[in-house]
């Protein structure tokens, strides 16, 4: 039995016991700005004040008193931004079995049925301290699996507490039954309320839609349930967000979107491996954008993204974590550089995708891909201040090559050095300064086996 959910919680504070966003100046970095006006700056500085961008240049003047912060040595890049990971699943990391049978769907769906709303919390906190620890600043938390009052705040409140942006998309519960409406009211209330759970703004609300077909190919959703969902959300006003045509046997998913007047650019399609030639033009004339997960999407045999596709046709493109079930960790620097070699394979040549235009994915692009370009994604005064600080004196970086090429094809998580959100230092010297790690890791550790007893009951 899952224990009952206890009455819906009160929101945290907006800053939830993070440390305050204090002014900071990082000196003599390498800037990748990724902001096409301001381009790469050799030995610069990034000036930050009340969480925001101030200035950047070289040996700039700041006020007296101002805390420093070395990059000497360092690439200081924007922080990297993820745009679908199902983070309520984090608890079970690499559970997905190698064999026919209990594959990803069914451990998913069968451990997420035994979810309580403590589980969400705890396998959440522990996916945000995996992205501070691997520069991402940005998460687009994909929850499906909301089961009753308390789970969505439960996702919410482990978002608030990490310093980290992020859009919560409230979804169905796992296994939630195909001729069953989502909780719409449970959405509206949290909709209604948002203000107080929003952590003074950094965090914004979506829905996470099954439409016609859902995360699970298996699954098939009746129109007017499928329609009834997506009118609700946007007569809220809120983005939407929707697995399809990752798997061949979902062909035809965005054509009934299409068909039905469904696409915008308030939605995101999650991979659309499949997707036909009119689907994607479909999704270009509607200025709907793309998430492509190609760790989990080459892992689960969706076949190969299709990023060049899209970016050709003009689609906004971000890349995605999708689930660590799947894929294991959340090592954006690893995404970025798969994305890019498929690109390449695709086209039979080495220049298809520049390491650059990866990087922009990852950052900039992500951002837009999210509606979030006018606060993150680049390093720009005025947005937001969203950076990470790379290391280079690992064994695996050692040189201070090209900066772009570095962070795609040499980076990894442990040469993130500073992490830096909203102007709240979250790692720095390479650790964690907002998570009590051993804490983290032990309330995962108690979910996961609680789920795992549980469900094997159940
Ligand atoms: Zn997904």
């Amino acid at each position: 039995m899952v224990p009952a959910p206890p009455a819906r919680p009160a929101p945290p504070g907006p800053a939830a016991g993070l440390p305050e966003p204090g002014p900071l100046v990082i000196r003599g970095g390498y800037v990748l700005t990724m902001d096409p006006q301001a381009g790469d700056l050799p030995a610069a500085d990034v000036h930050i004040d009340g969480g925001r961008i101030a200035a950047v240049g070289p040996e700039l003047a700041v006020p007296a008193g101002t805390p420093e912060l070395s990059a000497d040595g360092m690439i200081v890049a924007p922080g990297l931004v993820d745009t679908h990971w199902h983070m309520w699943n984090t608890l079970l990391r690499s559970m997905s079995a190698d064999r026919r049978g209990p594959g990803y769907f069914k451990v998913m769906i069968g451990a997420g049925r035994a979810y309580a709303p403590e589980d969400i919390y705890a396998s959440t906190r522990l996916a945000c301290a995996e992205a501070v620890s691997s520069g991402i600043t940005t998460v687009h938390d994909w929850c499906h699996n909301v089961r009753g009052p308390g789970y969505a705040e439960a996702g919410v409140r482990a978002l608030a507490e990490s310093g980290l942006r992020a859009r919560f998309s409230y979804g169905v519960a796992a296994g939630h039954p195909n001729d069953q409406t989502m909780d719409l009211d449970g959405l509206a209330g949290l909709h209604r309320d948002w203000g107080a759970w929003s952590g003074g703004g950094r965090l914004s609300l979506g829905m996470a839609w099954r439409g016609p077909g859902g995360s699970n190919p298996a699954v098939r959703v009746p129109a007017a349930i499928y329609r009834k969902e997506i009118e609700a959300a946007r007569a809220l006003g809120l983005p939407v967000t929707v697995h399809a045509c990752g798997p061949l046997t979902a062909q035809g998913q965005i054509a009934a979107l299409a068909a039905g007047g469904l696409l915008g650019p308030d939605l995101q399609v999650v991979h659309a491996n499949c997707a036909t030639g009119d689907e994607v033009a479909a999704l270009a004339d509607a200025g709907t954008q793309v998430s492509i997960s190609p760790h989990s999407e080459l892992l689960i045999g969706y076949g190969l993204p299709r990023t060049a596709e899209f970016l050709a046709a003009g689609i906004g493109v971000g890349l995605s974590v999708d689930s660590t079930v799947l894929t294991g960790n959340a090592d954006m620097f690893s995404i970025m550089r798969v994305t890019q070699g498929i690109v390449n394979a695709q086209a039979h040549e080495e220049f298809a995708m520049t390491h650059r235009q990866a990087l922009a994915l990852a950052t900039i692009e992500g951002a837009r891909s999210l509606g979030m370009a006018g606060v993150t994604g680049s390093i720009t005064p005025g947005k937001r201040a969203d950076i990470i600080c790379v290391a280079t004196g690992g064994p695996n970086l050692g040189v201070l090559t090209d900066p772009a090429h570095l962070l795609v094809t040499a980076a990894q998580p442990a040469n993130v050095d500073t992490v830096i959100a909203g102007g709240r230092v979250l790692k720095r010297g390479g650790a964690l300064t907002a998570f009590d790690l051993p804490q983290v890791r032990e309330d995962a550790r108690r979910a996961l086996a609680g789920v795992l007893a549980r469900a094997a009951s159940a």
